[in-house]
């Protein structure tokens, strides 16, 4: 039987098998002169003793290998996320309190912030809002039916005044539904839009051109040949002019505005109170 050859960790001193070490091209037998097990202890005191330090390498070496960097991270992801989750649920509470301390002294920051990536991200944030919604659809419903019998009185209320004082709304609502049951393409005009529109042209009728407070919105390419109901297909027109035109072609050329101002916002977005 042979006996294994035995190697002295310079460190803790103790006999071990070469198993014990790691590899090192710089000694005589390819073998480090501490074993693992020394090594690793010293590496977690440097680690702990120097943050900035290993900090500073760690970013340095990210900069310098950003492709392993990548490969590091996908397949070390569920890792990561395991590990913030359980540092979070090992300091809920402290987290927490951080968090909220964070976010009151810092809100107006916070608010701007989110807006802007809002606004640079719309479709993105879209699509996971509608993934989200969609995923959870009957939570959502149940939420929504829940509220509104819990505050269906002021809800009511609250509904009957802005559509008294908000007489655009009002319209724009209906022919929102309208456009939704001819189940348009592009289904996106708001309130303040068709306010521009109307603005833009005057408060004319395009046909006639009577000036009038009660102007309907007229679609170029009509709902029912599958117009969209959005900024670039809707002009004012008055009620007898509509009337005529109903689904035929405009009665004369007319020009749709060529929109620089308020881009389009789902209409499903309500203003916080
Ligand atoms: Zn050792
Ligand atoms: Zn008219």
């Amino acid at each position: 039987m042979e006996i294994p050859a035995l190697k002295i960790c310079t460190k803790c001193l103790v006999p071990q098998s070469l198993d014990a070490f790691g590899t090192d091209n710089n000694t005589r037998d390819g073998k480090a002169t501490r074993c693992i097990l020394c090594k690793r202890q010293e590496s977690v005191r440097y680690r702990t003793q120097n943050p900035e330090k290993v900090r500073a390498a760690t970013a340095k070496w990210t900069r310098e290998n950003p492709e392993k960097r990548r490969t590091y991270e996908q397949t070390h992801k569920t890792e990561k996320q395991a590990r913030g989750k359980a540092n979070y649920l090992q300091n809920k509470a402290l987290m927490n309190a951080q968090s909220a301390a964070y976010y009151l002294t810092n809100r107006a920051h916070i608010r701007q912030k989110q807006a802007e990536w809002e606004a640079s991200h719309r479709q993105e944030r879209n699509a996971s809002l509608r993934r989200r919604y969609a995923q959870n659809i009957e939570k959502y419903h149940e939420k929504g039916r829940a509220h509104y019998w819990q505050n269906r009185e002021k809800m009511l209320a609250q509904n009957a005044l802005y559509f008294a004082t908000h007489p655009d709304a009002g319209q724009a609502k209906r022919e929102r539904r309208r456009a939704a049951k001819a189940q348009t393409s592009l289904n996106d005009l708001t309130t303040a839009q068709w306010q521009e529109i109307k603005d833009a042209y005057g408060h004319r009728c395009v046909y006639c051109h009577r000036k009038m407070q009660r102007l309907t919105q007229d679609h170029i390419t009509p709902l029912s040949k599958g117009g969209a109901h959005t900024k670039t297909n809707v002009v004012p027109a008055c009620q007898p002019c509509n009337s005529k035109k109903r689904d035929k072609a405009p009665l004369v050329p007319v020009q749709p505005l060529l929109f620089t101002i308020a881009p389009s916002k789902p209409h499903t977005q309500r203003k916080k109170s």
